[in-house]
């Protein structure tokens, strides 16, 4: 008999080994155990499971109920939850989740062999309800289980098998050919997911995230034909396989192909909507023969793309492997970078287009790794947020650029305003205001020389929130600028709503600005706009001479770009300052 296949998501370390000690002699294969809710998700997404065993109480960034109900959004597992104890409201909370049990830990081996047995009987007749239940007048037929049901487009199984198929017919065709194989094509496999897509689930909900999926998979179709397969993998994520690919400039016109579907907005729900990709590609025979290893290495390959900042493609490299898991170290790495004062904040100036001065800095942390290196902060942010240690890092960072912005006021060096990021956890927390106004009373920094940058998706997690933390934030006389924006759910609305003072707008719009009329015309619209809501604009990574005329010429108020300065240290910044100062008392 086929072994059951067995998840266990736990972050009690003991707990977790005495349920798979104790599971493992019922019998059962446990394929892993891992501690956060986002471990397991990331999990399901590549392993092909029986069941899942849930704590409730997780220490990430999600509780296990939420993490069940993303799992069940990708994929049909049955999922027992386990707790330590039980309240009417995380029941009903569960109970809505979809869930197949509820066991109290610890749990005695027959209790776990019973429930077992129950919930994989209950779920194969739910299964074989379903199928038959969309299958109605016909009779079940294995092709259904083949598609997905909200894009009906090819799924994981059907690209398995289908791969290995046209492999074989193109083989055949090259030996009939050339009587051997002196003659062997390629195959391009591109993993695609679509970034930021929960918040389309979040804010529209899930019917129309379904439409918006429908949409893509209409967009994908287009690219079909003989040589080109499509697969909907699960929720936001895509496959699209090209065969007889001949040289590495097929493979990126194959890339180009698949990206040229997002260059368009979306329409939903009477709005546009921009999408963008994170891509991995991986080459068949290169990185393997086998479509399972293609997918899985094309998605580490992704993963990399995202964690870079997402809008963008990234080959499969071997090294990707080993980086997955050293993201693991990593995490107990950052715990204690702080107390090793492995931590440090680089300044990187704002200048006026008006008057050519520094106005503003904003402070971006750095990690010294002991034996990394440096980190950026893109990797290790999400970390921190995941973790929880954000709240104590973003404190410190308030509290280093607030003594910095003093110590240069002191010193006559100073900028009008210094900006600090603040990430969607540390916006939540409730204390906020609290932990502001002894920062400020510490380092006796006027809060109107303070700018806090949030982003998008961090204003629209919870709007009732979000309003009382910006009026909190207003109160105190601190300015808060929209980050990054453009790149999400570019919401016109709350921009009029909410009390802003600046919009950064986001470097991919300024990229090659004097080249790319779409951009153009969205940052052209984006500064007027801006201004009608009396608003400044900055615009983030001007690199060249010729974008930034393009932004003086539009009236752009700030700029911030590797075309004035990297983040610089303390030293550096200070010098650049001096420097500025001298420069400015010398008439042109
Ligand atoms: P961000 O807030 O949008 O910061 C701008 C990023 O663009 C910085 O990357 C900066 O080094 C980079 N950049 C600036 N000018 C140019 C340019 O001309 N070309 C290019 N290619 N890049 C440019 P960095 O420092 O790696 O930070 C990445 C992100 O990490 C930041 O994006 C911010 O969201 C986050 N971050 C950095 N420091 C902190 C922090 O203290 N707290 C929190 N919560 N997030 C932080
Ligand atoms: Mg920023
Ligand atoms: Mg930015």
């Amino acid at each position: 008999m086929e072994q059951i296949k067995i998840l266990i998501v736990e972050d009690e370390p003991v707990l977790a080994l005495d349920l798979a000690k104790k599971l493992r002699k019922l019998g059962y294969e446990i394929i892993d155990i891992v501690s956060t809710g986002e471990l397991a998700v990331n999990l399901v997404k590549q392993t092909q499971l029986d069941l899942i065993f849930m704590d409730i109480k997780l220490k990430g960034a999600i509780d296990g109920i939420e993490t069940a109900t993303q799992i069940l959004q990708i994929e049909d597992i049955p999922i027992v939850y386990l707790t330590g104890y039980v309240d009417e409201e995380t029941v009903e909370r569960a109970e809505h989740s979809g869930c197949y049990g509820y066991m109290l830990k610890p749990c005695k081996p027959i209790e776990l062999y019973a429930t077992i047995k129950i919930v994989l009987k209950k779920h194969k007749e739910l299964t074989k309800a379903k199928i038959s239940l969309f299958n109605k007048s016909q009779s079940i037929s294995l092709k259904q289980s083949n598609y997905n049901l909200i894009t009906q487009l090819p799924n994981r199984l059907y690209l398995q098998e289908k791969f290995s198929q046209t492999l074989e017919q193109q083989n055949a065709d090259i030996n009939l050919q050339y009587n051997e194989l002196h003659d062997f094509k390629i195959a391009t496999i591109i993993y695609l997911n679509i970034d930021r897509f929960y918040r389309i689930n979040n804010n529209l909900g899930h019917k129309y995230g379904n439409l918006l999926l429908q949409q893509i998979a209409q967009r994908l179709q287009t690219i079909l034909s003989d040589e080109v397969l499509i697969a909907h993998l699960n929720a936001d994520e895509f496959a699209i396989v090209f065969f007889a690919v001949e040289n590495r400039q097929q493979i990126l016109q194959s890339i180009n192909r698949v990206t040229q579907q997002f260059e368009r907005p979306f329409l939903l729900n009477k709005r546009e909507i921009f999408l963008t990709t994170s891509i991995g590609i991986a080459v068949y025979p290169w990185d393997s023969t086998e479509i399972e290893q293609l997918l899985q290495k094309a998605y580490q390959a992704m993963s990399q793309a995202k964690q870079q900042g997402g809008n963008q493609y990234k080959f499969y490299q071997p090294t990707v492997e080993k980086e997955e898991s050293d993201i693991l170290t990593l995490e107990t790495d950052l715990r204690y970078a702080l107390g090793r004062k492995e931590l440090q904040l680089y300044y990187q100036p704002q200048i006026s287009l008006k008057t050519g001065s520094i106005v503003g800095v904003e402070a971006l942390i750095r990690w010294h790794h002991p034996h990394k290196g440096i980190i950026s902060p893109s990797i290790f942010i999400p970390l921190a947020e995941q973790t929880g240690l954000i709240n104590a890092l973003g404190e410190w960072v308030l509290l280093k650029a607030c003594q910095q912005m003093k110590t240069w006021q002191l010193k006559s060096l100073a900028v009008d305003r210094i900006a600090v990021n603040l990430s969607g956890r540390q916006f939540n927390q409730v204390d906020l205001g609290k932990i502001l106004i002894k920062i400020l009373k510490r380092t006796q920094l006027d809060s109107h020389c303070l700018e806090l940058e949030l982003t998008e998706s961090t204003l629209i997690a919870d709007l009732d929130l979000t309003i009382r933390q910006l009026n909190t934030l207003k109160s105190l006389g601190i300015k808060i600028s929209v980050d990054d924006f453009g790149t999400g759910y570019s919401s016109f609305s709350y921009l009029q709503n909410f009390p802003f003072d600046i919009l950064k707008i986001d470097r991919s719009f300024i990229k090659n600005i004097d080249q790319n009329c779409k951009n153009a015309a969205i940052t052209k619209a984006l500064i007027q706009m801006a201004h009608q809501l009396n608003l400044k604009v900055i615009a983030e990574g001007v690199e060249t001479k010729k974008e930034l005329s393009f932004l003086r010429k539009n009236k752009c108020d700030e700029v911030q770009g590797y075309f004035f300065s990297p983040p610089l240290s303390v030293c550096e910044f200070e010098l650049l300052l001096q420097k500025h100062q001298v420069a400015k008392t010398i008439p042109n």
